[in-house]
């Protein structure tokens, strides 16, 4: 065996393979389905004195992962690989392709905490990550194990912040990155960010799930190695915020934890996270996995409403928060199994509820994505139907930065996004928070009228 501290498992058959038998779409030969890294030295049963050997101790780790944010070295410095045990998959420290990812903030959420009456609520905001979402976390990791495999090509199928991630990440080791995405539907400061960083930029005349189709066969034709979530590795670097919100709680992991979904990885990656650390005894427990949808790209609302997870009907996805704009998310699996092991729940949230959400988070000087929005606009649906009671302690996972889509966030304020219909029964709320910009003639006169109004 080659690399002896991982193996992959197919989450449908069950099935283990080494990372050279991986197929160029991640895909299973035998059944379809998609592949998890697993860590053989981490498991108890029959092999009880080899993983008691092999077996990081939770204390050490602890004091280790602390230590390294005064290093000066980038693997250290980085707030993926200063996590490396829990994520032992280059070979060497030398293949790792960082931009001092992760090390985001947890904000307490004032404002909201008091409108929901939930008092420990904060805001994890991966759109601190260098490129400005959390797709940082995982691109370095599938990034280096691209390089480290000899790929001078990586590529994939984006709404926009993967190929920003890729592109930059792509750009640091020297290798070439191919982009293709939605014709005129992503954000125009995604866009900006994969010409910025040299990528190979193709609008394709489809949606998401068609790009994404379309390079499936590409990367079965030419040796380029893809960087869409279907890549286990991404996954990898994912789950390191949930190691982060322990370490920033002081070990104490939060009672709820509240994810958009869009694909699905993500939410995989940060239960994945949460439960390989119960299991090595860095925490005590998992907090209650929850995903939000937006309406208008619900498959997975629909699919544990209808069948309880257990079969998956595509949508035509269309929201306005391009990010979780997926009709056929390829993880919807595994963030099953995450939702049911770790006893959350699926909520959906409208336009409206999401763009007043995302005022919301902005007044509170933080600003996110739209996506990241539906974060908020859950938390109050799940609060409402008695799911996450007030006392219990929250942590939303903003997944992207306010600049990545200011166009959405000007529309909004300016009265323009959203239509009558959309904003029926929240007229008042979204009035409440609407700051649109005031022209006037160039006298002091003016602005203290403006000022006086103001301060009414
Ligand atoms: C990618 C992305 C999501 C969705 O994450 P999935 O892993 O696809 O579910 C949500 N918000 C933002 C800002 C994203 O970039
Ligand atoms: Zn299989």
């Amino acid at each position: 065996m080659v690399n002896e501290t991982h193996q992959l498992r197919c989450t449908g058959c069950a099935r283990v393979i080494e990372q050279q038998a991986l197929r160029g779409n991640f895909r299973c030969e035998a059944c379809g389905d998609l592949y998890e890294v697993e860590y053989p030295g981490w498991s108890a049963g029959r092999n009880e004195e080899r993983s008691q050997a092999t077996r990081p101790n939770p204390n050490a780790l602890r004091w280790l992962w602390r230590e390294r944010r005064a290093s000066t070295a980038m693997e250290d410095q980085s707030g993926v690989w200063r996590f490396r045990e829990m994520l032992p998959i280059v070979k060497s420290d030398a293949s790792i392709v960082s931009l001092r990812e992760g090390n985001t903030p947890l904000y307490p959420l004032r404002r909201a905490a008091r409108s929901t009456g939930v008092e420990r609520l904060f805001a994890k905001h991966q759109g601190m990550n260098p490129t400005g979402s959390f797709k940082d976390t995982g691109m370095t990791t599938a990034l280096s194990v691209a390089s480290e495999m000899g790929f001078s090509w990586v590529a994939c199928a984006s709404t926009g912040n993967t190929s920003a991630a890729m592109a930059a990440y792509a750009a640091r080791a020297g290798m070439r990155s191919l982009v293709l995405i939605p014709e005129g539907k992503i954000a125009w400061g995604k866009l900006a960010q994969s010409l910025d960083y040299g990528a190979l930029t193709l609008q394709v005349k489809t949606d998401f799930d068609g790009c994404f189709r379309v390079l499936s066969e590409v990367v079965e034709r030419a040796p380029v190695y893809l960087l869409n979530s279907v890549n286990p590795y991404r996954l990898e670097g994912q789950k390191t915020p949930a190691m982060e919100i322990a370490e920033q709680m002081e070990w104490e992991v939060p009672d709820h934890v509240i994810v958009p979904g869009g694909n699905l990885a993500n939410s995989s990656a940060l239960g994945k996270g949460f439960l390989e650390m119960k299991r090595l005894g860095l925490t005590t427990r998992v907090p209650k996995i929850s995903v939000v949808q937006a309406e208008g790209a619900n498959p997975l609302y629909c699919s544990m409403v209808k069948t309880g997870g257990k079969t998956l009907e595509p949508v035509a996805a269309n929201t306005r928060a391009s990010a979780i704009r997926i009709g056929n998310p390829a993880s919807w699996k595994k963030a099953v199994r995450v939702i049911q092991e770790t006893g959350g729940w699926v909520e959906q949230a409208s336009e409206a509820e999401i763009a007043l959400a995302k005022a919301e988070i902005g007044a509170e000087g933080i600003g996110c994505e739209p996506a990241s929005a539906v974060t908020l606009a859950g938390l109050k649906k799940l609060v409402r139907q008695g799911r996450i009671a007030r006392e219990e302690s929250v942590v939303l996972v903003l997944t992207g930065h306010t600049l990545k889509d200011s166009e959405y966030t000007i529309q909004y304020h300016r009265g323009k996004l959203l239509g009558e219909d959309e904003a029926a029964g929240m007229e008042a709320e979204i009035e409440a928070t609407r700051r649109n910009t005031i022209e006037l003639e160039a006298a002091a006169d003016n602005v203290l009228r403006e000022l006086e109004r103001a301060s009414r």
